[in-house]
């Protein structure tokens, strides 16, 4: 049913919602916190170390450059740093209440 393009996107939609639901249920059995951040946030085209947003960035692309800081990045790596600091934003806009940069 997934190849099915008609069916596809409703599939993995509710797939993607129950895996976070489960995700959320763990977490607060174990008295934790899950962040959700947004769908539309660039994770892998942004360099984690200055920010630079790589436009470009196609899913062929498993590692690259980043031409301002010449940091070297693995995809998916970069992606899960850039997503733990989006979450600390999230949260610390939370707890302190104030709005970051
Ligand atoms: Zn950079």
């Amino acid at each position: 049913m997934i190849k099915n393009p008609r069916l596809s996107h409703s599939i993995s939609q509710i797939s993607w919602s129950r895996l976070i639901d489960m995700i959320k249920y763990k977490a607060s059995w174990y008295d934790k916190k899950c962040i959700q951040i947004s769908k539309a946030f660039p994770s892998s085209k942004l360099c984690n170390k200055c920010g630079y947003k790589k436009e470009d960035l196609t899913l062929a692309i498993r590692e690259w450059t980043c031409p301002e800081c010449k940091t070297k990045h693995d995809r998916d790596i970069n992606a899960s740093i850039n997503i733990l600091n989006e979450a600390i934003r999230i949260n610390n806009e939370c707890t302190t209440g104030q709005v970051g940069i």
